[in-house]
C-alpha cells in the first residue's frame, strides 16, 4: 500500500519518524508521498526524501498558506520541482470554509500554480474545500493538466463532475466516519482506475483510532478496509487499483 497522502514534515510526524515509518512498514504501507504546503515545507519535503528512498513529494502551496506565501515563491518552486523525488505539484487549490477572506489570493497562487503545471508537464493535488465549482471552472481552462481532488468530501453528484471532467479522487479518513454514508457511496460507485487511498496524517485519523491517536501512514489501512467494504472486495483489491493509480497518476515508477 502506498499513502498518496501526508505530512511528514509536521512536527507531530517529523519528531517521532522512525517510529512513524517502523509502523507503516509493519502494516504494508511501504511507500508514502509527503505534501508539502508553502515554500519553506517544500524544501523540507525534497530534503526528507533525500534521505528516504521510499518517500517521493509533492510540493506547492496550500491554499491555507497563501496570506503569508509570495506569488514569487511559485518560481522557486518551479526550480525546486526539477528535483527527482517531486512527483507533483500541491496541494494547491481553494479552500471556503477555512480562508473564506483570502479568496482572490486563493485564486492567483491555484492559477500561478497551474501555469506552472502545465509549462512543466506536473500533475497536480488539490486541495477543495466548499468550492468544486469554482475549482473545476478554473482547471477547465488547464485542459491537459492532470488533477487528483485530494480527501475528497464532496457529494456524489460532484464526484461524478470530476470524474468526468478526467481526473482522480482521494479517499482520506473522512470516509470512515460515522456521519459520511454519502462519501461511501462515493466510493462505492468510483470507477476502479480513479482513485487513491491517503491519510493526510497527522490530520483526519480514521476511524476506529481518530479519538486516540494522531493520525499516520500506517492508519491508511484503516480508511482502506471501510473503502473495501463500502465496494464489496477485500482489502488487498482497493491496495492493487490505488497503487496501480499512483504509479499512473503520480507516475512512480519504483515497485
Ligand atoms: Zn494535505
Amino acid at each position: 500500500m502506498i499513502d498518496s497522502h501526508c505530512h511528514l514534515t509536521d512536527p507531530r510526524l517529523g519528531e517521532q519518524l522512525q517510529g512513524v515509518l517502523d509502523r507503516a512498514a509493519a502494516a504494508g504501507v511501504t511507500r508514502m508521498i509527503t505534501v508539502g504546503t508553502s515554500l519553506e515545507d517544500d524544501r523540507r519535503c525534497v530534503e526528507l526524501c533525500r534521505r528516504l528512498p521510499q518517500v517521493r513529494c509533492a510540493i506547492g502551496i496550500h491554499p491555507n498558506y497563501v496570506a503569508e506565501s509570495n506569488l514569487e515563491d511559485v518560481d522557486e518552486i518551479a526550480s525546486l520541482q526539477m528535483d527527482p523525488s517531486v512527483v507533483a505539484l500541491g496541494e494547491m487549490g481553494l479552500d471556503y470554509h477555512y480562508s473564506q477572506e483570502t479568496k482572490s489570493r486563493q485564486r492567483d497562487f491555484f492559477i500561478r500554480q497551474l501555469e506552472l503545471a502545465r509549462k512543466a508537464g506536473r500533475p497536480v493535488v488539490i486541495h477543495c474545500r466548499e468550492a468544486v465549482e469554482d475549482t473545476l471552472a478554473i482547471l477547465r481552462d488547464f485542459t491537459g493538466v492532470l488533477a487528483l481532488f485530494h480527501c475528497f468530501t464532496g457529494t456524489l453528484h460532484e464526484a461524478r463532475q470530476v470524474v468526468d471532467a478526467g481526473y482522480y479522487l482521494g479517499f482520506g479518513g473522512a470516509v470512515t466516519f460515522k456521519k459520511s454514508e454519502a462519501l461511501r457511496d462515493v466510493a462505492r460507485e468510483v470507477p476502479t482506475d480513479r482513485f487513491v487511498m491517503e491519510t493526510d496524517a497527522p490530520y483526519l485519523t480514521p476511524e476506529p483510532m481518530r479519538k486516540i491517536k494522531i493520525n499516520e501512514p500506517a492508519m491508511v489501512m484503516h480508511t482502506a478496509a471501510v473503502v473495501a467494504a463500502a465496494r464489496g472486495c477485500d482489502v488487498d483489491e482497493v491496495d492493487r487499483l490505488s497503487t496501480a493509480s499512483v504509479r499512473r497518476f503520480f507516475g512512480w515508477d519504483s515497485q
